[in-house]
C-alpha cells in the first residue's frame, strides 16, 4: 500500500500556485474584473487555492489572442503540429505521477484511476491524433476531361470549448488533441470545480504551443461560459456537461449559425442475460465486476452503468453476489493506491445524490446495500463521501430515469430479450450501455438494437481513442475520439478547377 502525501505537505508531488489566473496568450492574466474564487479540495472540504472569476471581458480577451495567433498555426504543417502534440504527450507521460496527484486532489477520485488510467489515456488521445492528422488525405477527381475537383481540408479558424469536473484533463485532451491536429485556436473554459488541474497542465505543456493557441479562461458557467459559446468569434463550440446545459449552448450556436459537438448525460443500462449464470469462472467474475463499474470514478461518468437489467434465471442469485462485490468496494482516502472510490467532486453534488436516494426510498425502491454518507472520519470527516447503493425498483422510478451522477445503481428483472431491449431502451438517454452473455449471437443483436452511442459486448468502461465515442438521443449530437473528429474541426474546401 502507498499513499501519496496530500499537497503542502513537505514530499508531496505537487505544489499547487495559491492563485491561478486566466491563461491567456502563452502568459497568466489578472481578471479584468479582479474577482477570484476559492477552490476546495472534495477529500476534505478545505480550500487550497484561489481562481480568477473569468467575465465577457476575460473570453473577449482571450478571443484577441486566439484569433491573433490563429492565421499562422493554421498554415503550420501536419507533420510540425503533430510533432507538437507528441511533444505533449512526452512532457505528460515525465509529469504523470504530478498530474495525476493533482488531479485526483483537486476531484477527490482515487490516485489509482488517474495514475493508471485517465492521465495515460489522454497521452494516448494525444498521440493517436498526432498521428491521424498526419494521415489525413485529401481528394483528387477528374470530373471531365478539363474539369479536376480538389478536396482540402482547412481549420475552422477559433473554437471555443467548455468541459466538465468529473476527467478534467481527459476531458480538455480529448477535445483539444483534434482541434490543435486540425490547425485550430482554442478558448477552452474548464469547470469551475475543477480549474487548477487544467492549470497544472498547461504549465507542462502550455510553452510547447505558440503563444495564443490555447488560452484557458477559468469562471462559472453563465459568468463565462456563456460568453464564450455565444461569442461572433468563435468557428465551434465543443461542450461537454450536462443535457439542460447543452441545450442553451445549441440554442447559443443557432444564432451565430456555428457547428455544435454535445457530448451529454446518460443513464446506461447494463444487461445480464440467462446465460452469464456461474459456471465458477473468469467470465461470471468479470459480469460481476462489470455491474459494479457502477461506482467506478465515484459514479461521476457520463456512461455510468447506472441501469443494471437483470434476466429472470440468474436475478436472485447474480443480484446476491453482485451486491456482496459491491461491499468489497474499498472506500477511502483517494491518494491512498488501494482506495477504489474516494470523495464526490463537490459538495452540491454530494447534497444532489443524498437527495436522490431519498427520492429513491420514498417511491419505493429497496435499499440492498449502502444507502447514505460514507463516514471515514478523521482527516476525510469534512469531505464528501457516499456509500456505493444498490437499489432494486422498476424503470418507471426516477432513480431509473434520471441521472444521479453519483455511486448509485438501480436493479430491475426481465423476462426475455424483448423485455430487455424494451426497458433498456425507455430512457431519454442513449449514451452507454452493456451486454452480458456467453452466447454471441444474442450479444451481437442486443448490440445493434440498443439505442445508445456506445455499446460494451462482456465488458465495460474501455475508451480507446480510435473508437468514435456520443450519443444518442438526449445524450448529444456528433462524436469524439476517432479520426473522424478531425472532420468536425475543419472545413472542406472544394477547388473546381479547369484546364
Ligand atoms: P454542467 O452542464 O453543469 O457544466 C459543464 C460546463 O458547462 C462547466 O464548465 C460549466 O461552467 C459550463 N456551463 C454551465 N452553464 C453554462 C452556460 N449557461 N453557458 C455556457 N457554459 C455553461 O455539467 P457538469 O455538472 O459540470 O458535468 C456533469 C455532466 O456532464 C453530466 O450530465 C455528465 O453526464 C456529463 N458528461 C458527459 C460526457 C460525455 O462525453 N457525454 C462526459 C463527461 C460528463
Amino acid at each position: 500500500m502507498a499513499k501519496y502525501a496530500a499537497p503542502g505537505q513537505p514530499d508531496s508531488v505537487v505544489t499547487f500556485k495559491p492563485r491561478y489566473d486566466h491563461y491567456i496568450g502563452g502568459e497568466y492574466v489578472a481578471p479584468v474584473k479582479g474577482q477570484y474564487f476559492e477552490n476546495p479540495t472534495p477529500i476534505t472540504g478545505e480550500v487550497f487555492t484561489e481562481v480568477a472569476r473569468g467575465t465577457a471581458e476575460d473570453v473577449e480577451k482571450a478571443l484577441d489572442a486566439a484569433w491573433g495567433a490563429a492565421p499562422a498555426w493554421g498554415k503550420t504543417s501536419v507533420t510540425e503540429r503533430a510533432n507538437i502534440l507528441n511533444k505533449m504527450a512526452d512532457r505528460i507521460e515525465a509529469n504523470l505521477e504530478m498530474i495525476a496527484i493533482a488531479e485526483s486532489w483537486e476531484n477527490g477520485k482515487a490516485c489509482r484511476e488517474t495514475l493508471v488510467a485517465d492521465i495515460p489515456l489522454a497521452i494516448d488521445h494525444l498521440r493517436y491524433f498526432a498521428g491521424a492528422i498526419r494521415s489525413q488525405e485529401g481528394s483528387i477527381s477528374q470530373i471531365d476531361e478539363d474539369l479536376v475537383a480538389y478536396h482540402f481540408h482547412e481549420p475552422l479558424g477559433v473554437v471555443g470549448q467548455i468541459i466538465p469536473w468529473n476527467f478534467p484533463i481527459l476531458m480538455a485532451i480529448w477535445k483539444l488533441a483534434p482541434a490543435l491536429a486540425a490547425g485550430n485556436a482554442v478558448v477552452l473554459k474548464p469547470a469551475e470545480q475543477t480549474p487548477a488541474s487544467i492549470h497544472v497542465l498547461m504549465d507542462v505543456i502550455g510553452d510547447l504551443l505558440p503563444p495564443g493557441v490555447l488560452n484557458i479562461v477559468n469562471g462559472f458557467g453563465v459568468e463565462a461560459g456563456k460568453p464564450l459559446a455565444s461569442n461572433k468569434r468563435i468557428r465551434k463550440i465543443a461542450f461537454t456537461g450536462e443535457t439542460t446545459t447543452g441545450r442553451l449552448i445549441m440554442q447559443y450556436a443557432s444564432e451565430n449559425l456555428i457547428p455544435v459537438t454535445l457530448e451529454l448525460g446518460g443513464k446506461s443500462p447494463n444487461i445480464f442475460f440467462d446465460d452469464v449464470a456461474s459456471q465458477n469462472d473468469a467470465f461470471y467474475d468479470k459480469a460481476l465486476e462489470g455491474f459494479a463499474m457502477f461506482a467506478l470514478n465515484q459514479g461521476e461518468v457520463c456512461t455510468c452503468p447506472s441501469r443494471a437489467l437483470i434476466q429472470g434465471g440468474i436475478y436472485d442469485d447474480f443480484l446476491q453476489q453482485a451486491v456482496k462485490r459491491t461491499e468489497q468496494i474499498k472506500q477511502g482516502h483517494p491518494l491512498d493506491t488501494e482506495t477504489m472510490i474516494g470523495a464526490q467532486a463537490s459538495n452540491d453534488q454530494f447534497e444532489k445524490i443524498l437527495s436522490y436516494i431519498d427520492i429513491g426510498r420514498q417511491e419505493g425502491a429497496k435499499v440492498l446495500t449502502g444507502g447514505g454518507k460514507a463516514d471515514l472520519g478523521g482527516e476525510l470527516a469534512g469531505g464528501y463521501y457516499i456509500q456505493p447503493t444498490v437499489f432494486e425498483g422498476n424503470n418507471s422510478m426516477r432513480v431509473f430515469q434520471e441521472e444521479i451522477f453519483g455511486p448509485v445503481v438501480s436493479v430491475a428483472r426481465f423476462t426475455d430479450y424483448d423485455d430487455a431491449i424494451k426497458i433498456a431502451n425507455d430512457t431519454l438517454y442513449g449514451l452507454g450501455s452493456a451486454v452480458w452473455s456467453r452466447d454471441g449471437g444474442v450479444a451481437y443483436r442486443a448490440g445493434r438494437d440498443i439505442q445508445a452511442g456506445r455499446v460494451w459486448v462482456n465488458n465495460y468502461h474501455a475508451y480507446p481513442a480510435h473508437a468514435a465515442f456520443g450519443g444518442y438521443k438526449n445524450s448529444g449530437v456528433g462524436r469524439e475520439n476517432h479520426k473522424m473528429m478531425l472532420d468536425h474541426y475543419q472545413q472542406t474546401k472544394n477547388l473546381l478547377v479547369s484546364y
